[in-house]
Order: structure tokens, then C-alpha cells, then sequence
């Protein structure tokens, strides 16, 4: 039998489910009503199970058959096989199941969450969250996306409480002390899709969008922080179904903020589940980038309802296109509902997120084989999400709109209801253009890595040519200790890269569209050119180097004669260049210093990253240059702004007010910049009105990094007695930041002991990690507590806090981090290990090689 996929024997077409949670004992009782087709006369049915005990085994057809069975479970394998008394012959069969569960804590399958009420009192709500593979801890099911199949859920509560499932509630009744909730059938969908919220929880009222009523519903109190992810919801579901072309697929729609939430948010279809910041939000205290996070997460699941829920992948290989698509559209909705915001620049920052993963020798293909669905965890990353979204940005910019709008309505209108492979999509688009995808995208999707594509001047033509960029120039030495990778791709390697070139001239900007292969290209320049410009519009997934002359040619245009994403570029791609060796740091350095006058946020946190980076590789004692040479960067552009916005400004500048006065605060370590930010801290406590939103947060990241223990004690009383999910964050936060021993310690071991939600500790200690300050003791903690952090976060937390060791960045940590995870054999999954210790060799190696140029370079700046 194979051990990754059930049986075909025996097919579900319908569930009737009824469950009863029980919140004050964390169990739940269960029966269920299969209704089946079998297609191979069997006395065994396989399905999945996992923490369940099933007490009652019958089957029954409409012939008045009544065969019983036993249930035996093998939780290795996550299923249990019903031995019936006699076989069930061919045909339709009910299935009649009693079982009891859990109501976990590990924020996964049926779970619990915790919170306090407005009263103080501590109160707990039962919620799912199933994909990929966790339905069977709630139900016995067939876990696998394509046994599409109707639910009908019925809950049974306490009266004094609320459900809340994928459906509108067609009854309720009391009936023996118990709430009795009916909610109507599903469509046919997917098990990993189905959801129930149980609780005191509240909602705001309906908007309707066509005759589909769309709430927003959290826990007792937060109702006033949902008016903003409501209107998100309402205009991106609007947006989707003129765009899909296709009607919304569920009779309701419910937007549930959950306390505890392992991920962002999830598509379940009707009602999409959410940790707290990603929905709730008081748009008048928010930063931009804040509210941006809502409207990003709520529009990428509306996404999803169609892509994922009504058109779902076959198997768990499909997820990348699930995941890339759906991030592509939620650019694609807020770009359509705020285009103030110009979300396709910011979405810069997420291409470059890829750029730095896939650069590894230790990347990998977007898409791969999924033998076992555990085998797809490790795909839930930035190649999937960031690079995903980012090569289909680039294929729908070569189709055009249109055609690729069409393409998608055709492929969503011939697979509704079922299942479909990534094949199945490059054939309605290339239908749709009348012209085969796979030539084009497979070199992006089923192989690693991205080109550098160089360009250079030769007798008056642009020649083009293209290699695979990767940070190191040789791939590192394999871990004995991990199982080798299947191949590495050479860097000989070549992609069709759709390119645009924008040629400036004096009458004007000149654009040409090309497909760069194997072969160098070359393009006539117009006498008298000043500049051209590689990747023009930037939606590229590829990087530039511009030769000496072309590139001071482009610099000669700033701040104003490139668009904020080609400046992005130019500034991530010349970063990158210089980690990779390609180009001497202090060159970069140079380059950072005519960017004084920017004032675009996106081009802005490329620099501000590429600081971060360079304190973390710097020489100790170099640092307080460092410090200078940022004041001297971002001190003009801040004394510019001023610290309170003007009249007509846009949300985005206010914005980088506030990544600047931080910048300034914490990474320039600006005395007067700390005292100012205790002014107006003092200020804005008295009347919050004194102070910006977007500055807010920036004056107490500045109070952070400077601040003692009473300032520590005062943020710790402001973390636990936040009014909404985003200030709770930057209270957190902020911990993270205090220099003293004593206080990095305080907050270390908060990420243990409670005080901490386990769905936000491990992003607290991969802050600690990545802080200089604090990395060497964060180290040691978590080396020590290593077993009680696996057993306390949810299954990828600890993926995501060892992120924080690429920030490890000395030799003598380097091989301590090497000797820990070889000792212990630790697995985070895919090759993400191997990929964190990849990151880490390349910042020890940057080190290495350039530190004393740094040092010299930063000593001698202004
Ligand atoms: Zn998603």
C-alpha cells in the first residue's frame, strides 16, 4: 500500500458531521456520516486519523444492509483501517462513525485558544486550522485535496457561546441544555478547507456584496478594530469576482480573528481564519506599512476562494501555485483598491526576500516532487509565496493583462469544483495567447536559481548576456550529517528571460522588449543616448550589472530620472553584487551616499537592510563609524522631513518618516534623536494626537535601544495592556532591543514561560538572534532550551527562529552553529537548514574579506 496516498476504493462524496466540543475539559465527541462510492468490492476501508480513538464502526446502504466494524488505528501512519464484519459490495455505502479527540494546544487540527476578556478574566475558544494534513485530528477523513466531497456540520455547544463554520446556520436550537447549530452544505470541496470557531465571539454586521453577506468576528471587545479588514474584505471580494469572471462560491463570508494562530490567516472557504494583526486594526493609530499587512493578508485569502477553494491542487506539489498565485493577486487587488500605496513598488521588497534565498546553492526548484505531504512544510516559503508571485508578475507582464486575465477565467471556469495541476493552467494561458508557456516558465519553475544578466557597451551596441548569480562561487561543502541534495544545477545554466530595456534619449524614453536565451543580445543605441536602463519597470526576476559607465550614466538620472522601483533595483542588485564579490564594498558604500535625497520608503528599506547587514558583519570596535555614517546618510533626509507630517502628504512619506526617524534612532544611535523621541513619547502617552502614527512606533524603538530597566518594566506593563494587536507587537518588540545583559535575559526567558504567546515567542528569539547586541546570548539560551522550545511551538516556529542564526556572523559562531545542529541532528525541513547555514557562510565570508576595507572606508567617510 502506498504510504502517502489512501486507497481509490472507496470515494467520499458527502460528510454529515456533528461534533461536541467541550471547553472546560479540552475534548470533543464526534460522529460523522460518510457517504461513499465504492468502486472494488472490500471489507477494508482506509482513512486518515490522528489523535482520535473511533468507539463505533457500522456501514449501511439503501438495500438495508447493516454491517458492523472494528477501527484500528496505527498513528505512525495517521490512519485507521474499519474492519467491517462483511464486505461492501459495489455501489453507495454510509459510513456511521463515533470517535473522541483532543482540543489540542498546539494550534493545530480542532485547538484551543486562550484570552483575556475585557473583564481580565481568562476565557477560551476552540478553532481550526486543518491544512495540510491535520482534518484527521478533528475527524476521521480522506485527508487528501482531491476527495472533494459536501460537508454538513452540525455543532453542539454550550448555549452561552457561538459557532461559527463555512456556511450560513440554516437551525438553531436548545435542546438538553445544549445549542445545537446546523449549518448548510458545502460545495464540494477539499477536507482542508473545513473549519469551525467555537466561543463568545462577536460580529459586526453584514455587508453585503452581490446577495453574500461578509462579517468580521473576534473575541469579546475588538469589534472596534474590525471597521478597516472589513472594508478590505468587501472590496477585495468585489474586485475577485470581476475579475475571476466567476460568481463568489460560498453563501457567506466570515472574517474570525483568532488569539492564537500559528500562520497569517487561512483560506478556509466562507470562513477565513486570522491571527489578530493580520485583521484587527485601529486605522487611526496604524502605521501604513500596518494597515498595508491587513489589507495584503485579507486580500490574499479572498484570493483563494476561487484559486485553491473552488479550483484546488491534486496534490501537495500544487501548493506553490496556490500560494504564488494567490500572492500575486492580493498585489494585484490592494494595487486596484489603493493605488496610492503603489503596491507593485513595495512588492520590490518581497522579490528581493526571494532573490536572497534562491541566490543559495542551497535553493531550490519552485516546484518539486511531494512524495510525502510533510515533504511540502518546507514549501511554505518566500520561493513559494515571493519568487512564485514574482515570476507570474513577470509571465503576466510578457502575456499582457488581458490575455492573462483570460487565461485564468478559462482555467478556473473548466476546473470549478475539482482539481488541477500546474500544466492544466499554462494550458489555458497559452491558449489564451495562442502561444505555448512551458518554453518560457519551466526554466523558472521546475529549476533553481535566477540570472544576473550583465549588460555592457561595444562598438555603440548594448550586449546582453546571462549567468546564474549565486552569493558564493562554488557550492559549500556538503553536511555529512544531511542527506545530499537530489542535483546541483551548474552555473552554466541558462533561462528565456523576458527583458525590457528603456533607452533614454533626447527626445525621449524608448522601451524594447526582448527574450534573452542562451545567446548574448545586442541592441543599436541611438546616437547621443544618456542612459539605458536594464529590467525598465523592474517586474523582472533577474538581477542587473550595469558596467562601470552605464551605471554611472544611471546615477546621474537620481533621484528623479528612474522610477522608485528601478532605483530599488539598482541598490538591491549592487548590494547583492557586492556580497557576491562582484563588486568592491566600499564601491557600494560610495553609491549609498548619493542617495541622500530619496525619499521613496521601498528604496529606503534596501538601504536601511543593507546597514543592518554590515553592523552585523562589522568589527566591534568599527561600529561607532557605522553609527556615523548612518547619521550622515539619513540625518539630511530626516531634518528635511521634519518629525510631524505637512498638509497634502502621502501615506507612503509619512511612512518613511518613520523608518527614518528609527533608523536615526537605533541603527545611528543619534543622542538627540534618543532625547527628542522621550519627548514626544512623554507627549503622545498625554495626547496621542501629538504624534504621528508612523513616527510612533519609531520613538520607542529609539527608546529601546537606549533604554534601563524602568523603561523595560514600563514596556513590559504596555505589552500586556495593549488596545490593539499592532501595539501589543511593537511593545513586544521593542524587548527585543534593550542593550542590558540583564533585560536581554528578561526577555529571553519570556519567550518559555507563558508571558509570551507560543505563536509570537519564536519570532522573539529570532529577533534576539538578529540583534548584535544580544546574539551571543540568545544563542546559548536557545541552545540550552532547545528541547522545551520543540515541545512548546507550534511545528514551524522553530524553523523560523533559527532564521535568526544567519545573523550568527563570526567565524567562532559560525562553527558553533555547525557543531550544534550536527550534534543534535536537527531537521527544519526541505533544505532549509542548509539554506540558513548557506546565509551564514556568505555573511562570515563578506566578514572575512571585506572587514578591514569596511572599517577603513566608515573611518574615513564623512
Ligand atoms: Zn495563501
Amino acid at each position: 500500500m502506498d504510504p502517502y496516498r489512501l486507497p481509490r476504493t472507496v470515494v467520499p462524496n458527502r460528510y454529515d458531521l456533528r461534533l461536541e466540543p467541550d471547553l472546560v475539559t479540552h475534548t470533543f465527541a464526534g460522529e460523522e456520516i460518510v457517504a461513499v462510492d465504492v468502486t472494488e468490492a472490500t471489507a477494508q476501508v482506509v482513512l486518515n486519523t490522528a489523535e482520535l480513538a473511533i468507539s463505533e464502526v457500522v456501514a449501511e446502504n439503501d438495500a438495508g444492509a447493516r454491517i458492523h466494524g472494528v477501527a484500528a488505528t496505527d498513528e505512525e501512519a495517521e490512519r485507521s483501517t474499519l474492519q467491517l464484519d462483511g464486505p461492501l459490495t459495489v455501489g453507495p455505502w454510509r459510513l456511521r462513525l463515533r470517535f473522541q479527540g483532543t482540543l489540542n494546544d498546539k494550534l493545530r487540527g480542532f485547538y484551543r485558544s486562550t484570552y483575556k476578556d475585557p473583564g481580565g478574566a481568562t476565557r477560551t475558544i476552540a478553532a481550526t486550522q486543518f491544512e495540510a494534513t491535520d482534518a484527521r485530528r478533528a475527524f476521521p477523513c480522506w485527508d487528501e485535496p482531491d476527495f472533494k466531497a459536501v460537508f454538513a456540520t452540525t455543532l453542539v455547544i454550550d448555549p452561552a457561546l457561538t459557532a461559527v463554520s463555512n456556511t450560513t446556520v440554516v437551525e438553531e436550537a436548545v435542546r438538553d441544555d445544549k445549542k445545537v447549530i446546523r449549518f448548510a452544505d458545502t460545495i464540494r470541496m477539499s477536507t482542508y478547507l473545513v473549519a469551525f470557531v467555537v466561543g463568545e465571539l462577536e460580529a459586526t454586521d453584514p455587508v453585503y456584496v452581490g446577495r453574500v453577506p461578509l462579517r468580521v468576528c473576534c473575541v469579546p471587545g475588538k469589534r472596534r478594530l474590525a471597521a478597516f479588514g472589513h472594508e478590505a474584505g468587501v472590496t477585495t471580494l468585489r474586485f475577485f469576482e470581476e475579475y475571476y469572471g466567476v460568481p463568489y462560491p460560498a453563501d457567506k463570508l466570515d472574517l474570525l480573528a483568532i488569539p492564537d494562530f500559528a500562520a497569517g490567516a487561512m483560506e478556509n472557504l466562507g470562513a477565513i481564519t486570522f491571527r489578530e494583526t493580520a485583521l484587527l486594526i485601529d486605522e487611526t493609530a496604524a502605521t501604513h506599512g500596518e494597515l498595508e499587512r491587513v489589507a495584503d493578508v485579507v486580500a490574499h485569502e479572498n484570493a483563494h476562494m476561487w484559486f485553491g477553494d473552488l479550483v484546488t491542487m491534486s496534490w501537495w506539489n500544487g501548493i506553490w501555485l496556490n500560494e504564488a498565485f494567490a500572492t500575486f493577486m492580493e498585489m494585484l487587488a490592494v494595487d486596484a483598491w489603493k493605488p496610492e500605496w503603489h503596491r507593485w513598488t513595495s512588492f520590490g521588497v518581497s522579490r528581493a526576500a526571494a532573490f536572497s534565498v534562491d541566490g543559495l546553492w542551497s535553493t531550490r526548484p519552485i516546484e518539486f516532487p511531494v512524495l510525502a505531504p510533510r515533504d511540502a512544510d518546507a514549501m511554505f516559503d518566500v520561493l513559494t509565496y515571493e519568487k512564485g508571485a514574482s515570476v507570474l508578475r513577470m509571465l503576466e507582464q510578457y502575456l499582457g493583462p488581458e490575455v492573462f486575465r483570460t487565461g485564468v477565467r478559462n482555467y478556473l471556469r473548466a476546473h470549478a469544483y475539482g482539481n488541477a495541476d500546474t500544466g492544466d493552467l499554462w494550458q489555458a494561458l497559452g491558449e489564451a495567447a495562442s502561444a505555448p508557456i512551458p518554453t518560457v516558465m519551466d526554466g523558472w519553475i521546475f529549476r533553481p536559481g535566477y540570472p544576473l544578466v550583465s549588460a555592457r557597451l561595444e562598438d555603440g551596441e548594448l550586449v546582453l548576456t546571462q549567468q546564474r548569480f549565486t552569493y558564493l562561487s562554488s557550492p559549500p561543502p556538503a553536511l555529512p550529517w544531511r542527506p545530499a541534495p537530489a542535483r546541483v544545477e551548474a552555473a552554466t545554466q541558462h533561462w528565456q528571460i523576458p527583458v525590457q530595456v528603456r533607452v533614454e534619449a533626447p527626445g525621449g524614453g524608448t522601451v524594447h522588449r526582448l527574450l534573452l536565451g542562451d545567446k548574448e543580445a545586442r541592441l543599436a543605441m541611438p546616437s547621443g543616448f544618456s542612459a539605458v536602463l536594464v529590467n525598465e519597470g523592474g517586474h523582472g526576476f533577474y538581477r542587473v550589472r550595469h558596467d562601470g559607465a552605464l551605471l554611472e550614466r544611471l546615477l546621474a538620472r537620481l533621484p528623479d530620472g528612474l522610477a522608485p522601483i528601478e532605483r530599488f533595483n539598482l541598490v538591491n542588485d549592487t548590494w547583492a553584487a557586492a556580497v557576491a564579490g562582484l563588486v568592491p564594498l566600499p564601491q557600494y558604500l560610495e553609491m549609498m551616499t548619493r542617495f541622500r535625497g530619496e525619499r521613496d520608503r521601498n528604496v529606503w528599506t534596501s538601504l536601511l537592510a543593507s546597514l543592518h547587514a554590515l553592523n552585523r558583519v562589522l568589527r566591534p570596535d568599527a561600529r561607532p563609524h557605522l553609527e556615523r555614517f548612518t547619521r550622515g546618510l539619513v540625518g539630511p533626509a530626516v531634518a528635511d522631513l521634519g518629525w510631524a507630517p505637512r498638509p497634502g502628504e502621502t501615506d507612503l512619506l509619512r511612512q518613511v518618516r518613520g523608518d527614518l526617524i528609527r533608523a536615526l534612532g537605533t541603527l545611528g544611535n543619534d543622542g538627540p534623536t534618543q532625547a527628542r523621541a522621550a519627548e514626544l513619547y512623554t507627549a503622545a502617552l498625554a495626547d496621542p494626537r501629538a504624534v504621528d502614527p508612523n513616527v510612533l512606533p519609531a520613538l520607542i524603538a529609539a527608546l529601546a535601544v537606549s533604554g534601563d530597566a524602568a523603561r523595560y518594566a514600563e514596556f513590559v506593563e504596555r505589552f500586556r495592556g495593549a488596545a490593539t494587536p499592532q501595539e501589543e507587537q511593537r511593545y513586544l518588540y521593542a524587548l527585543t532591543a534593550f542593550r542590558p545583559r540583564a533585560l536581554v535575559e528578561q526577555t529571553l526567558a519570556k519567550t518559555i514561560n507563558g508571558e509570551i504567546r507560543t505563536q509570537d515567542a519564536p519570532f522573539v528569539a529570532r529577533a534576539l538572534l538578529m540583534s548584535v547586541d544580544a546574539r551571543e546570548l540568545a544563542w546559548q539560551f536557545i541552545k540550552a532550551q532547545w528541547d522545551t522550545m520543540d515541545r512548546l511551538y507550534p511545528k514551524h516556529g522553530l524553523r523560523r527562529m533559527c532564521d535568526g542564526t544567519t545573523a550568527l556572523a563570526t567565524p567562532e559562531l559560525e562553527r558553533d552553529v555547525h557543531a550544534f545542529f550536527a550534534d543534535r541532528k536537527i531537521d527544519l525541513g526541505g533544505r532549509t537548514l542548509e539554506q540558513y547555514l548557506e546565509q551564514l557562510r556568505i555573511a562570515v565570508a563578506l566578514r572575512e574579506r571585506e572587514g578591514d576595507a569596511l572599517a577603513a572606508y566608515l573611518a574615513g567617510a564623512r
